[in-house]
């Protein structure tokens, strides 16, 4: 089991896996490719301190670079679920499982869209994760609504197990799916509910009934990779010791609010590898 895991791969991440090294813990970096953190987009940047005129790649290589040269791990990845298990969490990479003792959360802006009926029924039919939930809905009707090809695997997998699975594409070419599967295209309304569950997608003026909707976003919300957690407007809500309202989880950088800078993801990163290191040594 490692001492930290840490969600993300941008400059809060690096910087808090750079700090969580410092102190000695183990730690490892679950992000998707380093090129998906938005500092890689700035043509320049010219308000870091000490490194004037980069551009954003370079500044991206340089961080990354010395996170490695420290001894931090980066597995690329998409994190699905984070699931406390009372002294540790159980992180789902791509239906890899790995434990750790503390998480911080480093993903950036949240730049998901949630439609009605979805963050209400999360857990009452509503789930992100196939694999670990498919099971409750053996014989059962689903759908998949998927932003991305990663869905399809999600379905076919859900194809064993339910009665029916509709899989509702949010991307082009569907090129992978089992011949059971129907697929439909549209947009996408609302999750519907009957008796505190869910009950049905609503797809343009189509009402598909069901008993479970899965979502494979490319952009997981926060609160739904980890259930219960605190978050006001988009933005998690910390303390000044970076810790969340979920003792054991801390977020730092894009993820926590306003201003959206890079020396504000490193500085929240550094105090959020301290805090977590602490208590990981007590
Ligand atoms: C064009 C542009 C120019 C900018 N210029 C400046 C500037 O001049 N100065 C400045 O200070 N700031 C600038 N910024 C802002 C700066 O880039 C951000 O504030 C900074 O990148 C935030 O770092 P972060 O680590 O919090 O988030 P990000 O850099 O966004 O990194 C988040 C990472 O988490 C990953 N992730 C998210 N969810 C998951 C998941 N479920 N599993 C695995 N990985 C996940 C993402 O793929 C991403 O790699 C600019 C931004 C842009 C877009």
């Amino acid at each position: 089991m490692i001492d930290v895991a840490i969600i993300g791969g941008g400059p809060a991440a690096l910087s808090a896996g750079l700090n969580c090294r410092q102190r000695n813990a183990s730690v490892c970096i679950f992000g998707r490719s380093i090129d998906s953190s938005l500092l890689y987009a700035a043509e320049e940047v010219d308000n870091y301190l000490g490194m004037p005129n980069m551009t954003g790649e370079d500044m991206t290589n340089a961080f990354f670079k010395h996170a490695m040269k420290n001894g931090v791990e980066f597995k690329e990845c998409r994190v699905s679920q984070i699931i406390p298990m009372g002294e540790y969490f159980l992180i789902n990479a791509e239906n890899e499982f790995h434990e750790a003792k503390a998480i911080i959360l480093c993903t950036g802006i949240n730049k998901s869209h949630t439609i009605t009926g979805e963050r209400d029924l999360l857990g009452k039919g509503v789930s992100y994760c196939a694999t670990c939930d498919g099971m409750l809905y053996r014989g059962k009707k689903v759908v998949v609504v998927a932003e991305n090809p990663e869905g399809e695997e999600e379905a076919n997998f859900l194809a064993d197990v339910c009665e029916s699975v509709t899989y509702i594409p949010k991307y082009k070419e569907v090129s992978h799916l089992k011949e059971n599967i129907i697929v439909k295209t549209g947009k996408v309304k609302a999750v519907l509910e009957a008796d505190g569950k869910v009950s049905g997608i609503q797809l343009d003026e189509e009402v598909i009934p069901c008993d479970g909707a899965f979502f494979a976003k490319n952009s997981t919300p926060p609160d739904s990779l980890v259930v219960g957690l605190s978050i006001e407007g988009n933005a998690i809500v910390v303390n000044r010791k970076m810790e969340t309202n979920i003792p054991m989880v801390y977020a730092a950088g894009d993820c926590t609010g306003v201003p959206y800078q890079i020396a504000k993801a490193v500085g929240e990163g550094l105090i959020a590898a301290l805090s977590a290191v602490a208590e990981v040594k007590k």
